[in-house]
Formats: structure tokens, C-alpha cells, sequence
């Protein structure tokens, strides 16, 4: 995946794939927008074990099938090496979570996909701690994506660390994307970070969506409903996009 200065990397998504319906509705909403690619879980790597864990291979058919007819990229996320088979002919962009972020096992299976890596941040790596976890990867494939960090702040989920965006973009020549979503963890937050990530110099964000958020089985209260993304998709991206000279890779 060639990734210019130009480009901007949206990924959108509900945080995990549920039941049929709700993986068809998601696929269906997301195909009508201009995005890079769907973003989900279908693994889900949960601090609680009692916690929904995704729905596993089960929808896998289905996810290929509409994927191919409302042509849409995926990127989802591996939780352990055995996952990598299973998916491989199916995802477009490999996620690495927080929480698989020093699982360089894991690291050196991917290096060898040809598809990119989505490398997301663990919330207590150091930048240095991050870049280092990257080159178990081939350099050309990495995305690097901020997603917040740990600190003694508990108003917010996690603390988005905008200077790691704007540090990055000036030192290192990878893609760096935002997450606000997961970086603040409350879905009146995520469309003010999402826009500073774009005016620090993001290459992209990801943006977790839901249909019904109140009703998501995970990640509930940071999740936009369809309508408020689209709205921020249609009408607030576009003026801040090109501010930055960026334009949303629909194809790669
Ligand atoms: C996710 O992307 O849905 C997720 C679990 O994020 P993180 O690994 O950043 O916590
Ligand atoms: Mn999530």
C-alpha cells in the first residue's frame, strides 16, 4: 500500500462485528460513505474475560460475501498468531491493539503478510517503545496509529497525546492515523480530537460507528450513531481535509 502526503486514511466501523443483521446493516450504512475501509473487530482482546470477546470466524462467510458485493476494504484486528490464516484472505489491513503491542511473537508472523499493519499504540509505551515494536515489521507496511495513553486523568478514557502525532510527522516517515474514539472514550470528544489530530498533521483516523450506540456490545459510549457520522464524514471533514491538503483514499 503506497500511502502519498496527500492521502488520508479513513477507517470507520462499529468496534465489534455482532449478529448477522447487524454485521449487514453496518457493511450496508459504511458502503455508502466515502471511507478507506471498514474497520471492526472480530476478535476482541477485553481487559474483563466476561467481557463480549467478538464474534469469532462464525460471520466470516458472510463478511467475505459483502465485502466483495459493496466493495469494501477491511481491516481488522489479529489477537494471536493462530488468527492470521483464518483472516488472511479476507482483511486488507492487519490491526495490532493496544493491548498486542509488545507481543513481538505475534509481530514477527505478520511481518511476512503482504498486507499492511496497523500498529496501534499500548497505553504505556513510550514513543521510542512504539517505533521499536514497528521494526519487527517490514517498514513499508506500518500505519502507526495513536489511540491514547494512560495517565493519572480520569475524566477521559485514556489521554490522547496529540504531541505523539505531531512528534511523529516530524521525525519518521511512517503513516501516523488518530483514534479518537478509544482516545477519549466519549463520543462528544471524538470529533473535536478528531479534527486537532488532522490540524496536527494525521494521515487519518479511525472512527468507531454504531447503529444503535446504546445497544453496542462494546465500546457503547464513545460510539457515533450513523447519522452523527455521516454528518461528520459529509459535512465537517471535508472544509478541515482540505485545510491540510488531504483527500480520503477510497481506493488502494
Ligand atoms: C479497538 O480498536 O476496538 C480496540 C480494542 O482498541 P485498542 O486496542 O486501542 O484498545
Ligand atoms: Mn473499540
Amino acid at each position: 500500500m503506497k500511502i502519498q502526503n496527500h492521502d488520508f486514511l479513513l477507517f470507520a466501523g462499529p468496534c465489534s462485528l455482532e449478529s448477522e443483521e447487524h454485521i449487514k446493516t453496518s457493511f450496508e450504512f459504511l458502503a455508502k460513505l466515502p471511507l478507506t475501509a471498514v474497520r471492526c473487530s472480530i476478535f476482541k482482546a477485553r481487559t474483563s474475560h466476561k467481557s463480549f470477546q467478538g464474534a469469532g470466524l462464525k460471520h466470516l462467510g458472510l463478511i467475505k460475501s459483502l465485502k466483495e458485493s459493496l466493495n469494501l476494504k477491511l481491516v481488522t484486528e489479529v489477537t494471536r498468531p493462530s488468527q492470521i490464516e483464518s483472516l488472511v484472505d479476507i482483511v486488507d489491513i492487519f490491526q495490532v491493539g493496544a493491548r498486542n503491542m509488545f507481543n513481538y511473537e505475534l509481530l514477527k508472523d505478520l511481518a511476512s503478510c503482504k498486507q499492511p499493519i496497523l500498529l496501534k499504540r499500548s497505553f504505556a509505551a513510550s514513543i521510542d517503545e512504539w517505533i521499536s515494536a514497528s521494526q519487527y515489521l517490514k517498514s513499508e507496511n506500518v500505519i502507526l496509529c495513536e489511540r491514547g495513553i494512560r495517565t493519572f486523568e480520569t475524566k477521559t478514557r485514556n489521554t490522547f497525546d496529540i504531541n505523539a502525532i505531531a512528534y511523529l510527522k516530524q521525525n519518521e516517515s511512517f503513516p501516523v492515523i488518530a483514534d479518537p474514539s478509544h482516545g477519549t472514550g466519549i463520543k462528544n470528544l471524538v470529533t473535536p480530537i478528531a479534527l486537532a489530530s488532522i490540524h496536527a498533521g494525521a494521515d487519518g483516523l479511525i472512527i468507531e460507528t454504531h447503529e444503535n450506540p446504546s445497544k453496542a456490545l462494546s465500546d457503547a459510549e464513545q460510539a457515533l450513531s450513523f447519522k452523527e457520522f455521516e454528518d461528520f464524514v459529509l459535512k465537517t471533514l471535508p472544509e478541515h481535509l482540505k485545510l491540510a491538503g488531504k483527500t480520503i483514499l477510497t481506493d488502494f
